[in-house]
C-alpha cells in the first residue's frame, strides 16, 4: 500500500501502472536505444530456432490459427523482427511438412503505460491470406493478425489452451515490485544510500532474490494455464555468473556504479534529500542459472529443453569507441531509456536531467572502462508443455 508522503516509483501497488520503456521515438527512447538488444536477440536466432521446431504443428483439415506472443514487447522494432521471424520459421516447417499453413495471430503484450502507438505505428501493412506465399517471401510485409494485450506478464492475460508459443525478451528481469522490506526503514533488508541491488547486505539481496523467484513461478503459473499442448516458450533475461546475488554483472554496473554514483552527487550537493535517494530503488534483478531453474522445477509445468546462461555483450552501441562523450552519451541514454521513467516519476523531470547528465559525465570520465567491462549475460531457456 501507498502511505501519505511515499512516491510512486517505491509504492508497489503502482509499479505494474507506471513502469515502461522511454517511449516515442526520441534520442534517448527504448526506439532508439535498443540496437544492442536486437543485436543480442540476433545472435541467439538459432536457440530461438531450435524452440520453434519443438512446437506441435496442427495438421488439422481447417486449423486454428497458430498464436504467438511477445511478452514484454516494448517500443522498439525488435518485437516485430521477432514475431516475423517466428511466423516464417513456422510457416516453412508446415509447408515442409506438406500441409498449408494456418493463418497467424500475433500479441504484442506489455504493461498498460507501455507506448503501444509508437510499437503500432512501427508495424508493416498487412497482406491478406490470398498473397500469403508472396508475403513470406517479401520484407516490409505482415502474415499475420496483429493485437496488443495490455497487462502484467506475472498474471493470466490469455484464455486458456489458446497459445502455441510464447517468446519473451530482456524482460523477465523486471520484478513486479521492489519487495516491501527493502523499502522499510525498520527492516534489516533496508537498502540505505543504494539504489540496486549491486553491492549492497546480504538481506536485501535475499528478499530480491525472493521476490524474483515469487515472481518467476507466478508466470510459469499463468502461462502453464495458456499453452496449448504442444506448445513452447523461449525465454531471455539478464542473468548474472556469480553465484553472489549482490554481484549483478553487467546490470550492476549500469545501476550500480555511474548511475550510483550520480544519485550521491545530487544528495552532497543538496538537490535531493538522502531519505528521497534511500527510497528509489530499481526493481531488476539478473538471477543465476540455478536461480531461475530452482522456479522451472518447483512449478513442474514445463520440460527445459535447454537452460544456459548466454553472452550477450555490452549494450552500448558507439560509432567511435574511441570518442569518451560518445561513450559517456550512450551510457547515460541507455541507462534513461530503460530507467528514465521511474526516476521521473520519483523526483521529477528537471532532477531527472541533473541525474542524467551527472551519470553521462561520469560515464565519460571512465569511457574505457565502461566499454570493457559493461557486459550483459542472458539466461536463455527452452520450455515446453506436453
Ligand atoms: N522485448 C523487447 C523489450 C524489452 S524491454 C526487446 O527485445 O527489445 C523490457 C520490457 O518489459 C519493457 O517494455 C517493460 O515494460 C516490460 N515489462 C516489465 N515488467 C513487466 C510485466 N510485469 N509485465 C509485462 N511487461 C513487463
Amino acid at each position: 500500500m501507498c502511505s501519505k508522503g511515499d512516491n510512486v516509483a517505491v509504492c508497489n501497488m503502482k509499479l505494474e501502472r507506471l513502469l515502461s520503456m522511454k517511449g516515442g521515438k526520441g534520442q534517448d527512447s527504448y526506439a532508439n536505444n535498443s540496437q544492442a538488444q536486437a543485436m543480442h536477440a540476433r545472435s541467439m536466432l538459432h536457440l530461438l530456432e531450435e524452440t520453434l521446431d519443438n512446437v506441435h504443428l496442427n495438421s488439422s483439415v481447417s486449423p486454428p490459427p497458430f498464436t504467438a506472443v511477445d511478452l514484454g514487447c516494448s517500443s522498439g522494432a525488435n518485437t516485430i523482427h521477432i514475431i516475423d521471424f517466428i511466423v516464417k520459421h513456422i510457416s516453412k516447417r508446415f509447408e515442409s511438412a506438406g500441409i498449408d499453413p494456418p493463418e497467424f495471430t500475433a500479441f504484442f503484450s506489455d504493461l498498460p503505460s507501455n507506448d503501444f502507438n509508437t510499437l503500432f505505428q512501427l508495424l508493416p501493412p498487412l497482406v491478406s491470406n490470398s498473397c500469403m506465399e508472396e508475403c513470406l517471401a517479401a520484407d516490409g510485409n505482415r502474415s499475420y493478425f496483429v493485437a496488443g494485450v495490455p497487462g502484467s506478464f506475472y498474471r493470466r492475460l490469455f484464455p486458456a489452451r489458446t497459445i502455441d508459443f510464447f517468446h519473451s525478451a530482456f524482460s523477465l528481469h523486471w520484478l513486479s515490485q521492489v519487495p516491501e522490506s527493502v523499502t522499510d526503514r525498520r527492516s534489516a533488508a533496508y537498502n540505505r544510500g543504494r539504489v540496486f541491488i549491486h553491492g549492497a547486505g546480504e538481506k536485501m539481496a535475499t528478499a530480491y532474490k525472493r521476490q524474483f523467484q515469487a515472481d518467476l513461478a507466478e508466470f510459469l503459473r499463468a502461462r502453464a494455464a495458456e499453452v496449448k499442448r504442444g506448445g513452447s516458450m523461449f525465454l531471455v533475461c539478464l542473468g548474472r555468473t556469480s553465484v553472489d546475488p549482490t554481484d549483478q554483472g553487467g546490470a550492476g554496473l549500469l545501476f550500480g556504479t555511474h548511475f550510483q554514483d550520480a544519485w550521491d552527487d545530487l544528495v552532497r550537493e543538496g538537490l535531493v534529500p538522502a531519505e528521497k535517494r534511500d527510497g528509489f530503488n530499481i526493481p531488476v534483478y539478473a538471477p543465476s542459472l540455478q536461480d531461475f531453474k530452482e522456479v522451472v522445477e518447483a512449478d513442474g509445468s514445463f520440460a527445459i529443453e535447454k537452460l544456459v546462461v548466454y553472452k550477450g555483450g555490452s549494450p552500448l552501441v558507439v560509432s567511435k569507441p574511441d570518442d569518451a562523450s560518445e561513450v559517456g552519451r550512450a551510457f547515460a541514454c541507455s541507462c534513461r531509456s530503460v530507467a528514465g521513467v521511474l526516476v521521473e516519476a520519483h523526483i521529477g523531470e528537471e532532477l531527472s536531467n541533473e541525474l542524467f547528465s551527472r551519470v553521462e559525465r561520469r560515464a565519460t570520465s571512465h569511457a574505457k572502462d565502461v566499454l570493457v567491462n559493461l557486459q550483459f549475460f542472458h539466461i536463455v531457456a527452452s520450455l515446453s508443455f506436453t
